[in-house]
C-alpha cells in the first residue's frame, strides 16, 4: 500500500519508521511518505491559512496550497483514496479500517486551525471525482488531523497481509470478534475477553482456572461469556 500524508508538520509521522509498520516499510509492503504544506505555501510568512469569511475565531486552512501539495498526487493516481480527518465526519471504525486496508493509495490530509476550507472535499469529491472520506477519530476535538492520521494509519496498515507477524492476532480481537453462538446475541460485534500470561499468580491475583485447565471447549465458552459480559458494560 502507498501513503501518502499532507501536513505542516511532517515530524509528527517519525513513529511510523518505528515497530511493525517500520518493519512494513523495509520489507516492501507499505510506502509512506509525507509532504510539507508549508513548502506550497506563498510569501515571506509562508501562510497556509487565512480569516474566516462570515467572521469569528480561528483560521481557516486556504484550499490553494492544499490543491497545490495535492494535484500531483491525484493527477498521478486519479484511484486513491483521499480522507480528511475531521470531527465533523463519520465516525473511524474497524469495519472501515478493514474496508480501508485493501485500497492501493490512500492520502491522508492533515487539518489544523479550525479546519480546511470546505471547498477542497467538494472540489476533490465532485469535480476532480476522486473518493474522499472525511472521517473522525470520535466525540473529541484534537488540535490538529496529525494524530487522527496516526491512528487511522496504524488500524488500517496493521490489517494488510504480512503486516502482522502471526495473521491469527487479527482473528480474536475487539470489534472484530463476533457472538456466533447462535442464540439471541449471535452476530453481534464483541470485545476482546482478558488475557493472562505467566506466572500463574500475581501479587495474590490468580489466573482463571478454566484456562489452565487444557479444555478447550470450557475456555472458548469462557472467553465468550467474557467477551459478551465485557460488550455490554460498553452499552
Ligand atoms: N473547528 C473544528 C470543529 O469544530 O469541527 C475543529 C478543528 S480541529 C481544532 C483542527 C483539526 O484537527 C481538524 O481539521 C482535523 O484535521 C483534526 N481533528 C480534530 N479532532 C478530530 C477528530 N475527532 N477526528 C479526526 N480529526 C480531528
Amino acid at each position: 500500500m502507498k501513503i501518502d500524508i499532507v501536513t505542516i508538520f511532517p515530524e509528527y509521522f517519525t513513529p511510523l519508521s518505528l515497530s511493525l509498520l517500520g518493519k512494513a516499510q523495509g520489507d516492501g509492503l507499505l510506502e509512506i511518505s509525507t509532504h510539507n504544506l508549508r513548502e506550497r505555501a506563498h510569501g515571506v510568512h509562508k501562510s497556509v491559512d487565512d480569516t474566516p469569511y462570515g467572521g469569528g475565531a480561528g483560521m481557516v486552512m486556504m484550499a490553494e496550497p492544499i490543491a497545490q501539495a495535492i494535484d500531483p498526487l491525484v493527477n498521478a493516481d486519479p484511484e486513491l483514496v483521499m480522507i480528511i480527518p475531521t470531527p465533523s465526519g463519520a465516525r473511524f471504525t474497524q469495519e472501515r479500517a478493514v474496508e480501508l486496508s485493501t485500497a492501493e493509495h490512500l492520502l491522508f490530509l492533515c487539518g489544523r486551525y479550525e479546519g480546511i476550507d470546505a471547498r477542497v472535499p467538494e472540489y476533490y469529491r465532485e469535480v476532480a471525482q476522486i473518493r474522499v472520506e472525511e472521517l473522525s477519530l470520535g466525540d473529541y476535538v484534537l488540535a490538529g488531523g496529525e494524530v487522527a492520521s496516526l491512528a487511522m494509519i496504524e488500524a488500517i496498515t496493521r490489517l494488510i497481509p504480512g503486516v502482522l507477524g502471526n495473521p491469527d492476532s487479527l482473528v480474536e480481537e475487539s470489534h472484530v470478534l463476533r457472538d456466533v453462538s447462535g442464540d439471541e446475541s449471535a452476530g453481534e460485534t464483541l470485545v476482546e475477553y482478558p488475557n493472562y500470561t505467566k506466572p500463574p499468580q500475581w501479587r495474590g491475583l490468580d489466573v482463571p482456572e478454566v484456562l489452565t485447565s487444557g479444555n478447550h471447549g470450557a475456555i472458548a465458552r469462557w472467553r465468550l461469556e467474557q467477551a459478551r459480559a465485557r460488550a455490554r458494560k460498553l452499552t
